[in-house]
């Protein structure tokens, strides 16, 4: 559109009062607000924080977490290869090998031999879930596994495959509460090694 366009509707920005060039209203607007939540804390129990581990935060139902690898059910690993996860990923951080598949597997033409995502580089976007034609990638509620080294948070197909396996009954995107601590969860290191 040219600048100099009948159609172009030009906006002027409001007068400042002279309480807004003072600025001191919005400060003690702002100051009042602090003591509301401080008195809040203090006195009426509404601590916005837990007291983890011991209590567990409850993530929002579409937050989205540590990625999973799914598995079919004859436990094979879902993924076709066709790199449309790695390719829709903003931030690179998926590296896929994919090789053909043995001739067992009638269904496909290639699995991948090897899967990485670098958990540190994610962005947690879901831009790689919502690319996948046959749901093979998802993100999980986990959001509590941490790593002790920048390698420890690089997760190769087993790592993946074993995220899947500890939160298997879990419906991703639909959580209520975070998956709870099972054996497997446990079994997950954390730091991952
Ligand atoms: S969640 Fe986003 S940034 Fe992370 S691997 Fe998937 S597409 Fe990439
Ligand atoms: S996880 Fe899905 S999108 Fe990514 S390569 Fe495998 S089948 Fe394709």
């Amino acid at each position: 559109m040219r600048p100099d366009d009948p159609k172009l509707k030009k906006l002027e920005p409001p007068r400042l009062t002279f309480g807004d060039r003072m600025y001191l209203p919005q400060i003690a607007a702002g100051l009042l607000l602090t003591a509301k939540h401080m008195a809040g804390v203090a006195f009426g129990n509404k601590a916005i924080t837990v007291q983890y581990p011991e209590e567990q935060h409850v993530p929002s139902p579409n937050y989205r977490g540590v990625h999973r690898l799914n598995k079919d059910d004859q436990g094979r690993v879902k993924c076709v290869a066709c790199m449309l996860c790695a390719t829709a990923c903003p931030a690179h951080c998926i590296d896929i090998v994919g090789t053909t598949a043995p001739d067992t597997w009638p269904d496909r033409e290639k699995y991948p031999a090897s899967f990485v995502i670098d958990e540190l580089r994610c962005i947690y976007c879901g831009m790689c879930e919502e690319a996948c034609p046959v749901d093979a990638i998802e993100l999980t509620g986990l959001y509590d596994l941490t790593g002790l080294t920048r390698e420890q948070m690089i997760f190769d197909k087993t790592k993946l495959l074993s995220v899947y396996d500890a939160t298997r009954d879990a419906e991703p995107m639909r959580y209520t509460a975070p998956p709870p601590k099972t054996a497997a969860t446990e079994a997950l290191p954390s730091p991952i090694s």
